[in-house]
């Protein structure tokens, strides 16, 4: 497989905390094709070969603004057994129901925009409902849950501008850790 040439944006990039804005239908060509690179991408950097081969950094999730558009589209790449992949694309995506219970992520979040390690922990609903749009204009839901709700809140911040590591206190980086649940 060949690395899709896409760059993506580090968090020093201001780029980043645009709020991107709704995107119209029908999509371009071009939206459609870095879609597709962006889902190549993930994919690549989950499968270890490729991505020692290509000295990457594994990565489920990606947000068009990370590649520097500020529409507001995300792609998810879940590897759901081994070399088995299910991708979601959203477009236009809306939480519009979530779980009271709250989880996190026990080693910490990562961000393919965010190259260092960063300590501490970010709460996020253990399940949503979504409402968002396919790539061909057709409004759909979907309900998730554990770390596909965490992938899909960590894009949705994405798309507000907001990174992850915004969402840790450095002062009191395991705040509340006892009123959420570790996945
Ligand atoms: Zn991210």
């Amino acid at each position: 497989m060949k690395l899709p040439d896409i760059t993506i944006l580090d968090e020093k990039d201001k780029k980043l905390r645009l709020v991107s804005k709704e995107v119209s239908f029908p999509l371009s060509k071009e939206d459609k094709d870095n879609i597709n690179k962006m889902v190549d991408y993930l994919k690549i950097s989950q499968i270890e070969e490729w991505r020692e081969k290509y000295n990457l950094r594994a990565g489920m999730g990606l947000s068009y603004i990370q590649i520097g558009i500020p529409k507001r589209i995300f792609v998810v790449v879940d590897e759901v057994d081994e070399g088995v992949f299910e991708n979601y694309i959203l477009i236009n995506p809306k939480i519009i129901s979530n779980s009271e219970e709250l989880i996190y992520v026990g080693e910490g979040e990562g961000c393919l925009s965010v190259n260092r390690e960063v300590e501490g922990i970010v709460p996020r609903f253990a399940r949503i409902t979504i409402e968002a749009y396919d790539i061909n204009g057709n409004p759909f839901s979907i309900r998730v849950r554990e770390d596909l709700s965490i992938a899909f809140q960590h894009e949705i911040d994405h798309l507000n501008g907001i990174l992850f590591i915004d969402k840790i206190d450095p002062k009191n980086p395991y705040k509340n850790i006892n009123n959420m649940r570790e996945i």
